[in-house]
């Protein structure tokens, strides 16, 4: 339960308050989850003046403020097409218009596309107090242990690759159960990343090219039974998918040529 509410004007005063043990403070991006959070009392601190919510270029990377709003990312002519359309698949415009981009990595489950997605980008994150940047591939596994830091600040990632993503859902307003997305970058590196299973995303393969790309994915997802598919099921239609990316990813190229 929220017991105590911070707004600071700057980011200084937000680092303060969130390293100060004694008050037991969180970071509230648009609060969808964290307002939801009954397991004890402890505060917030609102992070929307202190301005963490920029989207800038920087050479090759983008770079996203963690308090950015999920929606002022569709607003971004540098953001790719295919992340615009994975936050049209996972959110609402009520939850994009609330929610940042820290909150939902910090609190989205696998079944997102956008998490998806960005971990094919091979996105990085920092955070503070420090500046420990941290690929999301390294961070997803720990992230419900020790967090890097007390602030997530930054998500940057590749602007250039071929990125392409497939997915399955039970029905089309249904949340995936299986998600494949690729991307390739211009010197043939090859990564993928399943999402639909488990807690997190997960990294099927990095490699210099294509090649093993739809048996990595379907070995990835080798045990991934629940309730929602059984694991037979998952790993030979991951397989396909990543195939059917590979393809998507080609025809890209050719029509660039
Ligand atoms: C109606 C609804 C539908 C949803 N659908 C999906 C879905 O389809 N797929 C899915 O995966 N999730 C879904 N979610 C969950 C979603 O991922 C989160 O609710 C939301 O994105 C959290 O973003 P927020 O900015 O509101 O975070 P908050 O609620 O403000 O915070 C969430 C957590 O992140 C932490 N946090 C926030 N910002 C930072 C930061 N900068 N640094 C470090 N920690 C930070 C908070 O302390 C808290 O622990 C849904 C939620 C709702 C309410």
């Amino acid at each position: 339960m929220i017991n105590d509410y911070y707004r600071p004007d700057t980011f200084e005063q937000a680092i303060a308050l969130l390293t100060d043990v004694r008050k037991k403070c969180k970071p509230l991006g648009g609060g969808t989850r964290l307002s939801r959070q009954q397991g004890g009392e402890f505060g917030v601190v609102d992070l929307q003046n202190v301005g963490l919510d920029k989207i800038k270029e920087q050479g090759q990377r983008i770079m996203v403020g963690a308090a950015a709003r999920i929606h002022s990312l569709l607003e971004h002519p540098d953001i790719h097409t295919e992340i615009k359309r994975a936050i049209r698949i996972d959110t609402s415009e009520n939850i994009r218009n609330m929610a940042t981009l820290g909150g939902w990595l910090v609190s989205s489950d696998a079944r997102s596309i956008l998490s998806t997605v960005l971990l094919a980008v091979d996105a990085t994150l920092t955070w503070k107090p420090g500046e420990k940047r941290i690929r999301m591939g390294n961070w997803l596994p720990m992230r419900n242990q020790e967090p890097p830091g007390v602030l997530m600040t930054t998500v940057e990632w590749w602007m250039r690759p071929h990125l392409v993503f497939e997915y399955v859902a039970r029905s089309p307003k249904d949340r995936p159960i299986l998600i494949v997305a690729a991307a390739q970058w211009g010197s043939g590196r090859t990564r993928s990343a399943l999402g639909g299973y488990s807690n997190t995303p997960i990294i099927a393969m990095d490699g210099p090219d294509n090649s093993g790309v739809d048996v990595a994915s379907h070995d990835a997802y080798f045990d991934a039974e629940d309730q929602w598919a059984m694991a037979d099921y998952r790993r030979e239609v991951a397989s396909k998918l990543a195939r059917r990316c590979l393809d998507r990813i080609d025809a890209l190229k050719e029509s660039e040529a």
